[in-house]
């Protein structure tokens, strides 16, 4: 059992079983549920005031809902630093955040969330509002980074993504992300 961490998953639509199970290790876990409309940069900030204001753990663990935890991701709990990001591979089958970090599976100290103020996160768009300049893993990662806070990453996890199922005789094809935009056809309804 974990004692000193605590994980939140942060749930869109439903916790995978996967890190259902994973999470059953965690002596204190809590899944926050989106509103809707909600935003990932607002659920992220109600999970750290949360761990700020009324959890007492050192450690906050924080995973999006569509995480998979694999056997490299114990790294990630057992490595110590003020923000440690997981290595996460996206849909389209490639890492993610490669020269930053994600902060889709991150354990973050509770120095580091009791010294930024507050939002923790945040987007930007451009002027025209056209393009999205800043996601909200590098606006934190760099928030940190002038409070004197570095990342270390460490572990890795993967992502549980939908899958398109195209019928055939005998066998149905399935077609991921990745395998649709190679084609650049969308298969018949
Ligand atoms: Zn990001």
């Amino acid at each position: 059992m974990i004692s000193n961490m605590c994980l939140v998953v942060l749930e869109g639509r439903k916790c995978n079983p996967f890190l259902e199970a994973w999470s059953q290790q965690f002596e204190t876990r809590r899944i926050m549920r989106a509103f809707f409309p909600d935003h990932i940069a607002c659920m992220r900030n109600r999970a750290f005031q949360w761990f700020r204001d009324e959890c007492t753990q050192p450690w906050l663990v924080m995973c999006d809902d569509d995480i998979v935890p694999v056997d490299g991701t114990e790294e990630l709990l057992r490595t110590d630093g003020d923000i440690v990001g997981a290595r996460a591979w996206s849909r389209g089958g490639h890492e993610s955040h490669q020269g930053s970090f994600t902060m889709a599976a991150v354990k973050v100290h509770r120095r580091v969330v009791e010294a930024i103020q507050p939002p923790w996160f945040a987007f930007s768009f451009s002027q025209d509002g056209l393009a999205l300049n800043q996601c909200e893993c590098v606006y934190f990662w760099k928030k940190a980074a002038a409070a004197g806070f570095a990342v270390v990453r460490a572990g890795k996890v993967g992502h549980r993504f939908p899958v398109t199922v195209v019928p055939g005789d005998p066998q149905p094809t399935f077609l991921f992300d990745a395998d649709l935009r190679k084609a650049q056809r969308t298969p018949d309804p």
